[in-house]
């Protein structure tokens, strides 16, 4: 089990339903928008990708909505992943507000007493700015609620900006992976090195 871990990227996607979760994701992975997803389920995405000479596994999880209500789902989620991304609609003051919840929770159960650990490994988006006339948060609401949490903060549309989109989830996915390297010892001890590559990186598995 250990082992499998070894090049495994683990990224989250939160937020509330309708945000557009499933058309980042989408448009990362095949770089097209298509209008309608399946929402009524929880997915996981799955894809390989060379990193820094590296073959990784990408794994993108998007829960339901209804699960996300479920502390207990919610509490699994934060330990699976190495990295967040947490998407509102700047359309939809509700979804901002939903948003907040998710990040101080993130904040809580993930990094309570490390919070260095946090920096940069959560991402806030504000999407489909395609819809900016129709606005509800303000460009600074976003900027605000990420530097009081410290969140990376990007606004965009999955409709519209490929390369945003793809931009954001390279900087999550090596977030994550940076992080993921940070747990293990580094320097020259190369024999804990090894030892630690032999019997798991990973301090807490039993
Ligand atoms: P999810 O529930 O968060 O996974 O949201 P979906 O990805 O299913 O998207 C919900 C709706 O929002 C769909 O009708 C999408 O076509 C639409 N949508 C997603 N992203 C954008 C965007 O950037 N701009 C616009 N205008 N609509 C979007
Ligand atoms: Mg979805």
């Amino acid at each position: 089990m250990i082992q499998e871990n070894m090049n495994d990227i683990k990224i989250a996607v939160l937020g509330s339903e309708g945000v557009g979760k499933s058309a980042l994701i989408v448009r990362f992975f095949t770089k097209r928008f298509i209008g309608e997803y399946a929402s009524s389920s929880e997915c996981m995405y799955r894809k390989r990708l060379i990193l820094d000479g590296r073959q990784m596994n990408l794994e993108l999880f998007e829960p339901c909505s209804q699960s996300f209500q479920n502390k207990i789902s919610v509490n699994d989620q934060m330990h699976w992943a190495d990295g967040f991304i947490v998407v509102y609609d700047i359309s939809d003051h509700s979804s901002f507000l939903a948003a907040r919840c998710v990040v101080k929770l993130i904040r809580e159960h993930r990094f309570g007493s490390a919070k260095r650990d946090a920096d940069s490994l959560i991402f806030l988006v504000g999407n489909k700015h395609d819809l900016c006339h129709m606005r509800e948060v303000r460009h600074e609401e976003g900027q605000c609620l990420a530097d009081e949490f410290r969140c990376q903060f990007h606004e965009l549309s999955a409709a519209e900006h490929y390369q945003e989109v793809a931009l954001v989830f390279s900087k999550a996915v090596q977030s994550a992976k940076a992080k993921e390297r940070r747990r293990r010892p580094s320097g020259a001890k190369s024999m804990a090195k090894l030892i630690n590559n032999v019997f798991g990186k990973r301090r807490k598995s039993v």
